[in-house]
Protein backbone atom coordinates (compact mmCIF):
# COMPACT_ATOMS: atom_id res chain seq x y z
CA UNK A 1 0.00 0.00 0.00
CA UNK A 2 1.15 3.29 -0.85
CA UNK A 3 1.52 6.07 1.55
CA UNK A 4 -1.17 8.39 -0.47
CA UNK A 5 -3.42 5.06 -0.01
CA UNK A 6 -2.99 4.76 3.78
CA UNK A 7 -3.64 8.59 4.27
CA UNK A 8 -6.74 8.10 1.97
CA UNK A 9 -7.88 4.92 3.95
CA UNK A 10 -7.56 6.56 7.54
CA UNK A 11 -9.20 10.06 6.30
CA UNK A 12 -12.31 8.01 4.69
CA UNK A 13 -14.79 5.38 5.63
CA UNK A 14 -14.01 2.07 4.85
CA UNK A 15 -16.18 -1.47 5.53
CA UNK A 16 -13.66 -4.17 5.94
CA UNK A 17 -15.13 -7.75 6.45
CA UNK A 18 -13.21 -9.40 8.69
CA UNK A 19 -13.20 -13.93 8.47
CA UNK A 20 -13.59 -15.35 11.91
CA UNK A 21 -12.33 -18.05 13.00
CA UNK A 22 -14.41 -21.21 12.51
CA UNK A 23 -13.85 -23.09 16.08
CA UNK A 24 -10.27 -23.13 16.99
CA UNK A 25 -10.04 -19.04 18.37
CA UNK A 26 -6.13 -19.22 17.54
CA UNK A 27 -6.88 -18.95 13.62
CA UNK A 28 -7.93 -15.67 13.77
CA UNK A 29 -5.42 -13.57 12.12
CA UNK A 30 -3.17 -10.96 13.40
CA UNK A 31 -4.52 -8.34 10.77
CA UNK A 32 -7.89 -9.18 11.91
CA UNK A 33 -7.27 -8.70 15.39
CA UNK A 34 -5.80 -5.08 14.54
CA UNK A 35 -8.72 -3.89 12.37
CA UNK A 36 -11.24 -4.99 14.85
CA UNK A 37 -9.44 -2.72 17.31
CA UNK A 38 -9.32 -0.32 15.48
CA UNK A 39 -12.82 0.20 14.01
CA UNK A 40 -15.38 2.79 15.11
CA UNK A 41 -18.43 -0.22 14.84
CA UNK A 42 -18.58 -3.82 14.76
CA UNK A 43 -21.41 -4.81 12.92
CA UNK A 44 -22.43 -8.17 13.73
CA UNK A 45 -24.43 -11.26 12.49
CA UNK A 46 -25.32 -11.94 16.57
CA UNK A 47 -23.53 -9.47 19.00
CA UNK A 48 -23.80 -11.78 22.09
CA UNK A 49 -21.84 -14.56 19.87
CA UNK A 50 -19.20 -11.93 18.70
CA UNK A 51 -19.33 -10.19 22.42
CA UNK A 52 -17.65 -13.52 23.52
CA UNK A 53 -14.91 -13.53 20.83
CA UNK A 54 -14.29 -9.90 21.91
CA UNK A 55 -14.24 -10.74 25.33
CA UNK A 56 -11.37 -13.40 24.50
CA UNK A 57 -9.36 -10.92 22.54
CA UNK A 58 -9.89 -8.48 25.70
CA UNK A 59 -11.12 -5.80 23.17
CA UNK A 60 -14.70 -3.63 24.12
CA UNK A 61 -16.05 -2.25 21.43
CA UNK A 62 -19.72 -0.91 20.03
CA UNK A 63 -21.64 -3.34 18.11
CA UNK A 64 -24.53 -3.35 16.35
CA UNK A 65 -26.66 -6.73 15.06
CA UNK A 66 -26.78 -7.39 11.72
CA UNK A 67 -28.76 -10.22 10.25
CA UNK A 68 -30.83 -11.38 7.75
CA UNK A 69 -33.95 -9.77 9.14
CA UNK A 70 -32.44 -6.28 9.65
CA UNK A 71 -29.61 -6.30 6.83
CA UNK A 72 -31.97 -3.40 4.54
CA UNK A 73 -32.38 -1.09 7.18
CA UNK A 74 -28.74 -1.28 8.52
CA UNK A 75 -27.54 -0.11 5.32
CA UNK A 76 -28.38 3.58 6.14
CA UNK A 77 -27.26 3.48 9.43
CA UNK A 78 -23.59 2.37 8.21
CA UNK A 79 -23.27 4.54 5.06
CA UNK A 80 -23.89 7.13 7.84
CA UNK A 81 -20.65 6.06 9.42
CA UNK A 82 -18.88 5.56 6.49
CA UNK A 83 -19.90 9.02 5.17
CA UNK A 84 -18.54 10.82 8.48
CA UNK A 85 -14.92 8.66 7.89
CA UNK A 86 -15.92 6.16 10.39
CA UNK A 87 -14.37 2.62 10.19
CA UNK A 88 -16.55 -0.02 10.31
CA UNK A 89 -15.95 -4.00 10.86
CA UNK A 90 -18.44 -6.47 9.38
CA UNK A 91 -18.68 -9.86 11.45
CA UNK A 92 -20.74 -13.34 10.87
CA UNK A 93 -21.04 -15.77 14.19
CA UNK A 94 -18.10 -18.10 12.50
CA UNK A 95 -15.74 -18.06 9.07
CA UNK A 96 -15.87 -15.57 6.27
CA UNK A 97 -19.09 -13.26 6.03
CA UNK A 98 -21.55 -13.68 3.27
CA UNK A 99 -20.11 -17.02 2.61
CA UNK A 100 -23.90 -18.60 3.60
CA UNK A 101 -24.19 -15.58 5.52
CA UNK A 102 -25.49 -12.22 6.08
CA UNK A 103 -23.73 -9.21 4.39
CA UNK A 104 -24.71 -9.00 1.07
CA UNK A 105 -26.97 -6.78 0.66
CA UNK A 106 -24.65 -4.37 2.99
CA UNK A 107 -21.83 -4.66 0.90
CA UNK A 108 -23.40 -4.34 -2.32
CA UNK A 109 -25.01 -0.99 -1.41
CA UNK A 110 -21.37 0.38 -0.11
CA UNK A 111 -20.02 -0.69 -2.66
CA UNK A 112 -22.26 1.04 -4.94
CA UNK A 113 -22.01 4.57 -2.96
CA UNK A 114 -18.59 4.60 -3.65
CA UNK A 115 -16.79 3.83 -0.14
CA UNK A 116 -14.22 1.09 0.18
CA UNK A 117 -15.34 -2.45 0.76
CA UNK A 118 -11.75 -4.09 2.25
CA UNK A 119 -11.62 -7.51 2.33
CA UNK A 120 -9.70 -9.44 5.80
CA UNK A 121 -9.65 -12.82 5.05
CA UNK A 122 -9.24 -16.03 7.46
CA UNK A 123 -10.85 -19.06 7.93
CA UNK A 124 -13.86 -20.56 5.31
CA UNK A 125 -15.21 -23.92 6.11
CA UNK A 126 -15.44 -24.69 2.65
CA UNK A 127 -12.11 -24.08 1.61
CA UNK A 128 -11.00 -25.45 4.90
CA UNK A 129 -12.39 -28.50 3.71
CA UNK A 130 -11.73 -28.85 0.29
CA UNK A 131 -7.84 -28.14 0.95
CA UNK A 132 -7.54 -31.48 2.75
CA UNK A 133 -10.34 -33.79 1.32
CA UNK A 134 -8.42 -35.21 -1.57
CA UNK A 135 -11.15 -34.00 -4.45
CA UNK A 136 -10.18 -32.11 -7.64
CA UNK A 137 -10.47 -28.56 -6.66
CA UNK A 138 -9.59 -26.69 -9.66
CA UNK A 139 -13.20 -26.29 -10.17
CA UNK A 140 -15.72 -26.79 -7.65
CA UNK A 141 -19.40 -25.72 -7.20
CA UNK A 142 -19.99 -24.59 -3.45
CA UNK A 143 -24.41 -24.96 -3.32
CA UNK A 144 -24.35 -24.14 0.27
CA UNK A 145 -27.67 -25.27 2.47
CA UNK A 146 -29.45 -27.16 0.06
CA UNK A 147 -33.42 -26.95 1.08
CA UNK A 148 -34.99 -28.41 4.07
CA UNK A 149 -37.77 -30.00 2.57
CA UNK A 150 -36.91 -33.65 1.11
CA UNK A 151 -38.84 -33.06 -1.67
CA UNK A 152 -36.87 -29.61 -2.61
CA UNK A 153 -33.35 -31.41 -1.85
CA UNK A 154 -34.11 -34.42 -4.30
CA UNK A 155 -35.26 -31.80 -7.07
CA UNK A 156 -32.09 -29.65 -6.45
CA UNK A 157 -29.17 -32.68 -6.13
CA UNK A 158 -31.35 -33.86 -9.55
CA UNK A 159 -30.07 -30.64 -11.20
CA UNK A 160 -26.84 -30.98 -10.03
CA UNK A 161 -26.26 -35.19 -11.15
CA UNK A 162 -24.38 -34.33 -14.48
CA UNK A 163 -22.25 -31.64 -12.77
CA UNK A 164 -18.54 -32.49 -13.30
CA UNK A 165 -16.95 -30.01 -10.86
CA UNK A 166 -16.66 -31.52 -7.21
CA UNK A 167 -19.73 -30.08 -5.30
CA UNK A 168 -19.43 -28.95 -1.51
CA UNK A 169 -22.54 -28.16 0.43
CA UNK A 170 -23.10 -26.78 4.16
CA UNK A 171 -25.30 -28.97 6.54
CA UNK A 172 -26.25 -28.66 10.09
CA UNK A 173 -26.13 -32.31 12.06
CA UNK A 174 -30.15 -32.22 12.24
CA UNK A 175 -30.16 -32.91 8.62
CA UNK A 176 -26.93 -34.21 7.88
CA UNK A 177 -28.08 -38.24 7.87
CA UNK A 178 -31.21 -37.23 5.54
CA UNK A 179 -28.98 -34.92 2.73
CA UNK A 180 -26.67 -38.72 2.67
CA UNK A 181 -29.95 -40.67 1.95
CA UNK A 182 -30.69 -38.05 -0.82
CA UNK A 183 -27.14 -38.17 -1.90
CA UNK A 184 -27.20 -41.88 -2.42
CA UNK A 185 -30.59 -42.04 -4.14
CA UNK A 186 -30.18 -38.98 -6.28
CA UNK A 187 -26.33 -39.84 -7.40
CA UNK A 188 -25.88 -43.66 -6.44
CA UNK A 189 -24.56 -45.72 -3.68
CA UNK A 190 -20.58 -45.24 -5.00
CA UNK A 191 -20.39 -41.45 -5.89
CA UNK A 192 -17.13 -40.71 -3.66
CA UNK A 193 -17.98 -38.31 -0.86
CA UNK A 194 -15.56 -36.83 1.99
CA UNK A 195 -17.38 -34.84 5.17
CA UNK A 196 -15.05 -32.63 7.28
CA UNK A 197 -16.93 -32.36 10.72
CA UNK A 198 -15.82 -29.67 13.42
CA UNK A 199 -13.46 -28.55 11.28
CA UNK A 200 -10.50 -26.95 13.59
CA UNK A 201 -12.33 -27.87 16.75
CA UNK A 202 -11.37 -30.98 19.25
CA UNK A 203 -13.65 -33.42 17.61
CA UNK A 204 -12.91 -32.43 13.89
CA UNK A 205 -13.58 -35.78 11.89
CA UNK A 206 -13.35 -36.41 8.53
CA UNK A 207 -16.02 -39.78 6.62
CA UNK A 208 -14.54 -40.28 3.33
CA UNK A 209 -15.95 -43.19 0.50
CA UNK A 210 -18.60 -44.26 -1.11
CA UNK A 211 -22.28 -41.91 -0.74
CA UNK A 212 -23.88 -45.37 1.16
CA UNK A 213 -20.34 -46.18 3.15
CA UNK A 214 -20.46 -42.71 4.55
CA UNK A 215 -23.74 -42.88 5.19
CA UNK A 216 -23.57 -46.42 7.62
CA UNK A 217 -20.32 -44.63 9.01
CA UNK A 218 -22.37 -41.67 10.28
CA UNK A 219 -25.05 -44.25 11.16
CA UNK A 220 -22.73 -46.60 13.43
CA UNK A 221 -20.51 -43.30 14.81
CA UNK A 222 -22.37 -42.23 18.06
CA UNK A 223 -21.54 -38.98 17.30
CA UNK A 224 -22.04 -39.05 14.03
CA UNK A 225 -25.05 -36.38 13.69
CA UNK A 226 -23.36 -33.59 15.93
CA UNK A 227 -21.53 -31.29 15.03
CA UNK A 228 -21.34 -28.73 12.04
CA UNK A 229 -20.66 -30.64 8.39
CA UNK A 230 -18.91 -29.76 5.19
CA UNK A 231 -20.37 -32.19 2.43
CA UNK A 232 -18.42 -32.63 -0.76
CA UNK A 233 -18.79 -34.84 -3.53
CA UNK A 234 -16.85 -36.27 -6.52
CA UNK A 235 -18.04 -34.46 -9.52
CA UNK A 236 -20.10 -36.33 -12.28
CA UNK A 237 -17.71 -38.25 -14.79
CA UNK A 238 -17.71 -36.19 -18.06
CA UNK A 239 -20.04 -37.41 -20.58
CA UNK A 240 -18.20 -39.40 -23.76
CA UNK A 241 -17.44 -36.24 -26.80
CA UNK A 242 -20.70 -36.78 -28.99
CA UNK A 243 -22.71 -38.57 -26.25
CA UNK A 244 -26.52 -36.83 -25.90
CA UNK A 245 -26.34 -35.41 -29.51
CA UNK A 246 -29.09 -36.92 -31.80
CA UNK A 247 -27.60 -37.21 -34.76
CA UNK A 248 -30.35 -37.47 -37.98
CA UNK A 249 -28.35 -40.50 -39.68
CA UNK A 250 -31.13 -40.17 -42.47
CA UNK A 251 -30.38 -36.12 -43.02
CA UNK A 252 -26.77 -36.66 -43.13
CA UNK A 253 -27.04 -39.22 -45.56
CA UNK A 254 -29.65 -37.48 -47.56
CA UNK A 255 -27.10 -34.64 -48.02
CA UNK A 256 -23.96 -36.49 -48.88
CA UNK A 257 -25.78 -38.61 -51.50
CA UNK A 258 -26.27 -35.82 -53.45
CA UNK A 259 -22.89 -34.04 -53.49
CA UNK A 260 -20.89 -38.17 -53.42
CA UNK A 261 -21.02 -41.76 -54.85
CA UNK A 262 -23.46 -43.54 -52.54
CA UNK A 263 -20.14 -45.88 -51.21
CA UNK A 264 -18.47 -42.75 -50.01
CA UNK A 265 -21.52 -41.23 -48.34
CA UNK A 266 -22.29 -44.55 -46.37
CA UNK A 267 -18.72 -44.83 -45.79
CA UNK A 268 -18.21 -40.35 -44.30
CA UNK A 269 -21.95 -41.52 -42.79
CA UNK A 270 -20.70 -44.49 -40.79
CA UNK A 271 -17.83 -43.02 -39.74
CA UNK A 272 -19.96 -39.89 -38.10
CA UNK A 273 -23.04 -42.18 -36.69
CA UNK A 274 -20.41 -44.99 -35.19
CA UNK A 275 -23.17 -47.43 -37.08
CA UNK A 276 -22.45 -49.90 -39.43
CA UNK A 277 -20.91 -49.39 -42.98
CA UNK A 278 -23.04 -51.63 -45.41
CA UNK A 279 -26.72 -50.67 -43.62
CA UNK A 280 -25.94 -47.49 -44.31
CA UNK A 281 -25.13 -48.02 -47.80
CA UNK A 282 -28.58 -50.04 -48.32
CA UNK A 283 -29.91 -47.09 -46.63
CA UNK A 284 -28.50 -44.70 -48.95
CA UNK A 285 -29.39 -46.91 -51.99
CA UNK A 286 -33.18 -46.35 -50.85
CA UNK A 287 -32.91 -42.49 -49.75
CA UNK A 288 -31.74 -42.40 -53.68
CA UNK A 289 -34.04 -44.56 -54.94
CA UNK A 290 -37.03 -42.13 -53.35
N1 LIG B 1 -19.44 -18.15 6.89
C1 LIG B 1 -19.10 -19.49 7.28
C2 LIG B 1 -17.85 -19.94 6.51
O1 LIG B 1 -17.07 -19.08 6.10
O2 LIG B 1 -17.64 -21.12 6.36
C3 LIG B 1 -20.26 -20.44 7.11
C4 LIG B 1 -21.48 -20.05 7.86
S1 LIG B 1 -22.83 -21.14 7.67
C5 LIG B 1 -24.13 -20.27 8.46
C6 LIG B 1 -22.53 -22.38 8.84
C7 LIG B 1 -22.23 -23.72 8.20
O3 LIG B 1 -20.86 -23.75 7.81
C8 LIG B 1 -22.40 -24.90 9.12
O4 LIG B 1 -23.73 -25.37 9.16
C9 LIG B 1 -21.48 -25.92 8.50
O5 LIG B 1 -22.08 -26.52 7.39
C10 LIG B 1 -20.33 -25.03 8.03
N2 LIG B 1 -19.32 -24.91 9.08
C11 LIG B 1 -19.02 -23.83 9.81
N3 LIG B 1 -18.05 -24.12 10.68
C12 LIG B 1 -17.73 -25.41 10.50
C13 LIG B 1 -16.79 -26.30 11.11
N4 LIG B 1 -16.00 -25.90 12.10
N5 LIG B 1 -16.73 -27.57 10.65
C14 LIG B 1 -17.53 -27.99 9.66
N6 LIG B 1 -18.43 -27.20 9.05
C15 LIG B 1 -18.52 -25.92 9.48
Amino acid sequence: MSVSDRVRQEEEGVLYVVATPIGNLDDLSERALQILTKVDLIAAEDTRHTGRLLQHLGLSKQMMALHDHNERGRVEKILALLAEGRQVALVSDAGTPLISDPGYLVVREVRAAGFQVSPIPGACALVAALSVAGLPTDRFLFAGFLPAKRSGRRAALTDLERETATLVFYESPHRIIDLMEDLVSVFGADRECVLGRELTKTFETFYSGGAESVLVDLQDDPNGARGEFVVMVRGAAPEPAGAGVSLDTDKLLGLLIKELPVKKAARIAAEVSGLGKNELYQRALELKRD
